[in-house]
C-alpha cells in the first residue's frame, strides 16, 4: 500500500487507511445475492452504523493531516511516522472529547479501535503476514491496544469500562496514563512549534484548504459522500487545519475513487484523499452486531 520512492514512481502516496486491511478484504469478497440487493435499493443507514463510518474517517482524516504536518514541517521524530499520525489523530480526538463531553468524539476513536480488533480477530493479516511483518504500521492488534490504552489513560474514571470490556492486562492499564500524558505532549508540542498562535489566528494569513468530492457512481456511493457532507466534515475539518497550521502551501481534502479502499497524503499533489471505497467497506463492516454494542456503550457513558 506504501509506495513512496518506487523508481517510476516519484509522487509520494502515504497510504494508510485506518483499516486498510480488512477494508480490502472485505471489498474483495463477492457480494452474496441478498446484500447485491441491498446495495442497489442503499437502505438507510442505522445511527450506529452513521457513528462507526464517521468515527473512523474522521480518524483517518486526522491521521492523513499528521502525515501533511510532519511532512511539511518537517516535524523530527523519534518513532516511526505511521505512529506519529495515529498519535496525533488520537490526541486530537480525546481532546475534543474533553472539551465536548458529549459530541461523541470518544466513540470515534472507540469505533476505530474497534475496526482494528476487527483486522486482528478476523486473522486477516495472517495471510498478508510479510506484508503485515514489514508495514511501517504497527500490527492491528497493536494499534489496537494502544488507541484503547491512550483513551483510558486520558481519564481512567469515564472509560475505565472500555479496558475491562476489552480485558486490558493489569500491567498495561498502569502504564496507559503516563502512555497518554506523553502521547499528549507531543502533539501539544507540534502544534505549538509548528502552529499559528491563537492570539494570530484570525489575521495571520495561510495556505488555503480546499475541499473535492468526486462525483458519486451509483446509490450506495451517493449516500455515503451525503453522510460526509451532510456532516460537512471536510470542510470543518480543512477549516480546523486552516486556524491552527500555516501550512507552506495550499492543499485539497478530496472524497475519490481508487479503486482500493484507502485513505492517503499525496506530497505532489498536496492531497488528504478519501476513498470511497473505504467508506463502503466500513459501512459493510458497520453492520456487525458487536458495532451496535459498542456505539451504545459509548452512548451510555457519556
Ligand atoms: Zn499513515
Amino acid at each position: 500500500m506504501v509506495s513512496r520512492h518506487a523508481a517510476a514512481e516519484r509522487r509520494i502516496h502515504i497510504a494508510c487507511a485506518v483499516i486498510a486491511v480488512c477494508a480490502m478484504a472485505l471489498v474483495l469478497r463477492p457480494l452474496s445475492a441478498a446484500e447485491s440487493s441491498t446495495a442497489a435499493e442503499a437502505p438507510a443507514i442505522s445511527s450506529a452504523s452513521e457513528t462507526f463510518i464517521v468515527g473512523n474517517v474522521t480518524f483517518a482524516l486526522l491521521h492523513e493531516f499528521g502525515h501533511a504536518i510532519i511532512r511539511d514541517f518537517d516535524v523530527p521524530l523519534l518513532g516511526l511516522e505511521e505512529e506519529s499520525a495515529d498519535t496525533i489523530a488520537a490526541v486530537s480526538l480525546i481532546r475534543l472529547d474533553v472539551q465536548h463531553p458529549n459530541a461523541g468524539f470518544g466513540e470515534m476513536l472507540g469505533v476505530t479501535a474497534l475496526a482494528q480488533a476487527y483486522v486482528w480477530k478476523a486473522g486477516l493479516e495472517r495471510e498478508g503476514a510479510q506484508v503485515a511483518l514489514w508495514a511501517q504500521h504497527g500490527l492491528s492488534a497493536q494499534r489496537y491496544a494502544r488507541l484503547l490504552c491512550l483513551l483510558y489513560g486520558s481519564d481512567a474514571k469515564r472509560f475505565g469500562w472500555v479496558a475491562e470490556a476489552a480485558e486490558m492486562q493489569e500491567i498495561r492499564a498502569e502504564s496507559c496514563e503516563d502512555e497518554w500524558n506523553i502521547a499528549e505532549r507531543g502533539s501539544l508540542w507540534v502544534r505549538d512549534t509548528y502552529g499559528i498562535p491563537p492570539s494570530q489566528r484570525s489575521s495571520r494569513p495561510a495556505a488555503e484548504i480546499g475541499v473535492k468530492y468526486a462525483q458519486p457512481l451509483d446509490a450506495n456511493e451517493t449516500k455515503l459522500a451525503k453522510l460526509i457532507q451532510g456532516r460537512q466534515l471536510l470542510e470543518k475539518l480543512g477549516q480546523q487545519m486552516q486556524t491552527t497550521f500555516a501550512f507552506p502551501e495550499s492543499l485539497t481534502l478530496k472524497l475519490s475513487h481508487c479503486r482500493i479502499p484507502n485513505a492517503y497524503w499525496d506530497d505532489e499533489y498536496r492531497e488528504v484523499v478519501l476513498c470511497y471505497e473505504l467508506m463502503e467497506a466500513l459501512a459493510k463492516y458497520s453492520q456487525q452486531p458487536e458495532v451496535t454494542k459498542v456505539v451504545e456503550r459509548f452512548r451510555a457513558g457519556r
